[in-house]
């Protein structure tokens, strides 16, 4: 087994009821609060009138910055960072998915920055504080509520940025499944396809392999499969969204990745493709990640033969690793596809008008790939074979 430094400093609040534990979290902190939220799906299921009431009841002073959008934007951070800034606001509670938690951290970080936040992602650049936060997760997808990434968009550049600091990891994350029981079935499903791209990006590394750590991500891959078809027909299953909700958190807290570091190819791609044409995170993946596999099955064929084996039950006799890697590949492919994800980048209307841009904008930071090495030629291969 690999060494490794792990740290996570957030207090994962889980299960049926764990909102009860609100004022109590925030009593440690100040009175005047920002409440981050999206489009409206908290008002429509009551958990925004239940924020409210608890903090009402600890007298805080609540300021709100609503309507943050999926692939969350700058701007609306900025107006975040302006109400940090004129009201002395003490603490940042973010109520919602993944866009709505990053821009909280975003915000976060800009409420104590003297420049434009932008300047700190883009250039991924070293805070040393941010205001605290908190979060209440009502869709399971990004891992956010226990991780010190966030992933802005800027408009104006067209650029879809990741950056990280252990200053913006949440004081406390109350994970309720319940809340995710009104998830629309679209979203369910793109949610369940990011976490098991974050679990597979992970699991294709150059590190050390090791039994243990092998066999939990590949429970946690076919816990996902079993699941996904059957929370489609049964939206409301606590059990099923339980286990999706905790398998969300722990795909990208460190507990799946913990020694080694994984490629993050899909990853770096979709990001850029999605500040050129805002489609959703995972539908993004859902396209390019079986077609960065079939391009990285020649360098490590017995790792893609392991997960097509073990995970998708495919029968390995007589065929080579690369044959029954395919063979999990196109498993993996078609099983998104039966729960109505995208397989192709023309099924949301995109042309190869801008691949160079493509290409440009992932490879922003230099090479990447730590299991496949990307360069220019590598990229636009996979992006040619998407359509
Ligand atoms: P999201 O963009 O936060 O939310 C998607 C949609 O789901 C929104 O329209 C939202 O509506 C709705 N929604 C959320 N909870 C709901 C509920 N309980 N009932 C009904 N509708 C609900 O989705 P996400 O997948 O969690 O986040 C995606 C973003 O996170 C992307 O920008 C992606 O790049 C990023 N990401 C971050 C990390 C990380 O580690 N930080 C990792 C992977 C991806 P409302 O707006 O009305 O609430
Ligand atoms: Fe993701």
């Amino acid at each position: 087994m690999n060494r490794f430094i792990q740290y996570n400093p957030v207090k994962w609040i889980f299960g049926k009821g764990s909102i009860g534990r609100l004022q109590a979290e925030m009593s440690r902190f100040g009175k005047n609060i920002l409440l981050v939220y999206g489009g409206g799906s908290i008002k429509r299921n009551g958990l925004y009138d239940e924020v409210i009431e608890s903090l009402q009841a600890i007298h805080t002073n609540v300021y709100e910055l609503s309507g943050v959008e999926p692939n969350p934007r700058l701007d609306t951070v900025h107006k975040g960072v302006e109400i940090c800034k004129k009201e002395n606001i003490d603490f940042i509670l973010a109520v919602g998915g993944g866009s709505v938690i990053d821009s909280a951290k975003a915000i976060a970080a800009g409420a104590k920055y003297e420049g434009n936040v932008w300047e700190v992602i883009s250039r991924g650049k070293v805070i040393k504080e941010a205001l605290p936060l908190g979060t209440i997760l009502t869709l399971a997808a990004t891992g956010s509520e226990m991780n010190a990434g966030l992933v802005i968009t800027n408009l104006a550049t067209s650029q879809k940025i990741d950056w990280h600091s252990q200053y913006v990891f949440p004081q406390f994350s109350i994970c309720d499944p319940s809340y995710s029981v009104t998830v629309p079935p679209e979203q369910t499903v793109l949610g369940i396809i990011d976490i098991m791209c974050h679990i597979l990006e992970n699991y294709f590394h150059n590190g050390e392999h090791t039994e243990l750590q092998d066999s939990f991500s590949e429970i946690t891959l076919k816990t996902l499969i079993e699941t996904a078809p059957r929370l489609l027909a049964e939206p409301d299953n606590y059990d099923d969204r339980a286990k999706v909700m905790y398998a969300g958190t722990i795909a990208l807290n460190g507990t799946l990745q913990s020694g080694y570091r994984g490629d993050w190819t899909a990853h770096i791609i979709e990001h850029a493709l999605s500040g050129l044409y805002d489609i959703p995170h995972a539908g993004g993946l859902a396209i390019l990640f079986p077609v960065w596999m079939k391009h990285a099955i020649d360098s490590h064929p017995a790792r893609f033969a392991q997960l097509a084996v073990r995970v998708f039950g495919v029968d390995g006799t007589g065929k080579t690793e690369k044959e029954v890697g395919y063979e999990g590949i196109e498993a993996l492919r078609n099983f998104w596809m039966t729960l109505g994800a995208p397989a192709r980048l023309a099924d949301y209307g995109i042309d190869s008008s801008r691949l160079e841009e493509i290409a440009e904008h992932s490879m922003m930071r230099g090479e990447f790939g730590r299991f496949y090495r990307m360069d220019r030629e590598r990229i636009l291969a996979i992006l040619r074979d998407s359509f």
